[in-house]
């Protein structure tokens, strides 16, 4: 038996392949170790799959950078848990594990190139391309958040200006909606505010689907995918987003990957990285 665990700004996600369940994502590292480790030595899985919201070199294990999760950084977390439980565990990005959860068992079945974007706190990506997740040299590749979209434009978590993440996130959109109205109020609450019809909060949502569209442009016109899948509470909680993004988007792309490709709303929801890591763990 394989295990998944999906570390995110939030919560912790896991799943055996059957249950599924979270917990608050801890404040510290050593607090995360004991939650993870303790969690492990209880279950005794085979193998586990670290899924993290942030750059992971999937080599060392190692996260070597997390915008959301700062805390995370440099910490050599396959070492420390395997040393706590005596369990082999792999690391992989959060986003790329939600691909391949999405590719094997969501909306991204039996599709080449598949790309997965998990919109939440930040803006993850992930590829599964001929069957395979797409890694890159260490991990690091589909960081599609950090796309620059805007030359000193508003500034991202990372620490960069005008990344796709700035614009395309809870953030983001709060950062919209202040811009319409002057009021700070969660995602969350834009979102509530949109599905009664509040012009403003439709107006900030139409603001970051048009930046989400520019970059889903860009990937289009990189990959051209068959299938794109959004994850994430906004899709999910106002489902008109998705048909927003898709038509402009192939408005502004080149006419064939426009025709190719079709955006659609991730199946597996919050638990899709948790999912990819364990099916990784199981087949690794
Ligand atoms: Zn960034």
């Amino acid at each position: 038996m394989g295990l998944g665990i999906d570390i995110g700004g939030t919560f912790v996600k896991f799943t055996d392949g059957e249950r599924r369940w979270k917990e608050r994502t801890p404040g510290t590292a050593w607090e995360l170790l004991s939650l993870i480790s303790s969690t492990i030595l209880k279950l005794r899985p085979k193998k586990a799959g670290i899924a993290v919201a942030g750059l992971v070199n999937t080599i060392e294990g190692v996260v070597t950078d997390s915008p959301n999760l700062k805390f995370l950084k440099g910490v050599p977390l396959k070492r420390e848990i395997e040393k706590r439980t005596g369990v082999e565990a792999f690391m992989v990005n959060d986003a790329t594990a939600a691909a391949y959860g999405e590719y094997r068992l969501g909306v991204g079945r039996g599709s080449s190139p598949f790309i997965c974007l998990t919109l939440g706190t930040g803006l993850g990506g992930g590829a599964v391309v001929d069957g395979k997740p797409l890694l890159g040299a260490s991990g690091s590749a589909m960081e599609v958040g950090h796309v620059v979209v805007e030359k000193n434009g508003w500034i991202c978590h990372c620490g960069r200006r005008g990344c796709l993440e700035a614009y395309v996130s809870s953030y983001g959109l709060e950062r919209f909606y202040h811009m319409e109205t002057g009021e700070s109020v969660s995602s969350f609450e834009v979102i509530e505010r949109a599905k009664n019809g509040e012009e403003a909060a439709v107006r900030a949502l139409a603001g970051m689907a048009s930046y989400l569209s520019l970059g889903l442009m860009n990937l289009i016109h990189l990959f051209n995918p068959q299938i794109v899948a959004l994850s994430g509470g906004i899709p999910a909680h106002y489902p008109e987003f998705i048909e927003m993004v898709e038509k402009k988007t192939k408005e502004i792309s080149f006419s064939q990957p426009a025709k190719d490709f079709s955006l659609k709303r991730a199946f597996l929801g919050e638990f899709s990285g948790a999912m990819g890591a364990f099916l990784l763990s199981e087949e690794a």
